[in-house]
């Protein structure tokens, strides 16, 4: 049989989930989808056109205005919103800071694992976000669950940050990721949580070479022989 083979990556912010996701697939010549860069260009439009995120009527057209697409270069995948690259902006603290109230809402999320499902259908995809082996694909042949020391987390965003030039204090992204986890894992809509059948990956003191190696092995016996 010829089934697509879909790795789900989930777990807390900024544990490094998309930067294995992205060797991962490059590795293995898979499709890799940032399902959280999704989230974040919703939450840009909804920033720049004022959304009110408890009116429902105008949540659902925002949504139907909103066209999403990946553009794949050297699997540093950009999105396009509506046609325009948004992928830097979309990592920006003012997005960070309102993307876990927008995800959080059920029709947000509706339209989106629609997406993503869709996209997954019939590709070999890495794909990596909160609900993605729990919601997205239940049935992901591998489903990873990454972790790690949240000072490490921190400390990690916090030199991406400013190595892209953004005002932000340490504390801020500490308070940053601890709020986001903290809305992620209690709401109500698919909040993030382990399934049942992924695999603990905590990264606080693996290299990016060993967190490789640990998913490849994982991978590695549901690819068919050359
Ligand atoms: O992965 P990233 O940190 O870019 O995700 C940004 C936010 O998008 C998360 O904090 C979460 O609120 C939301 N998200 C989600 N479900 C996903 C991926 C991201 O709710 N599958």
């Amino acid at each position: 049989m010829n089934k697509n083979i879909v790795v789900a990556i989930d777990g807390y912010s900024s544990c490094g989930k998309s930067t294995l996701a992205k060797a991962l697939a490059k590795k293995l010549h898979f499709i890799y989808i940032d399902s959280g860069a999704m989230y974040r260009a919703v939450t840009l439009y909804f920033l720049r056109n004022n959304i009110d995120l408890e009116n429902d009527a105008q949540v659902k057209k925002a949504l139907e205005e909103i066209d999403l697409n990946f553009h794949s270069r050297d699997y540093n995948s950009h999105i396009l919103l509506n046609g325009e690259d948004v992928s830097d902006e979309i990592r920006q603290m003012h997005i960070s800071e309102n993307v876990s109230a927008v995800s959080a809402i059920k029709q947000v999320r509706e339209a989106m694992v629609k997406q993503q499902q869709k996209m997954g259908k019939s590709k070999n995809i890495v794909m990596d976000g909160r609900d993605i082996g729990t919601t997205v694909f239940p049935h992901a042949q591998i489903k990873l669950f990454m972790t790690a020391d949240p000072k490490v987390r921190a400390e990690r965003r916090y030199k991406e940050l400013i190595a892209k030039g953004e005002e932000v204090t340490l504390e801020e992204i500490f308070e940053n990721l601890a709020h986001r986890d903290y809305l992620d894992t209690t709401r109500k809509e698919s909040p993030l949580t382990r399934a049942e059948d992924a695999i603990i990956l905590d990264n606080t003191e693996l290299t990016e070479a060993e967190q490789l190696n640990f998913a490849l092995d994982r991978v590695v016996p549901f690819l068919e022989p050359a």
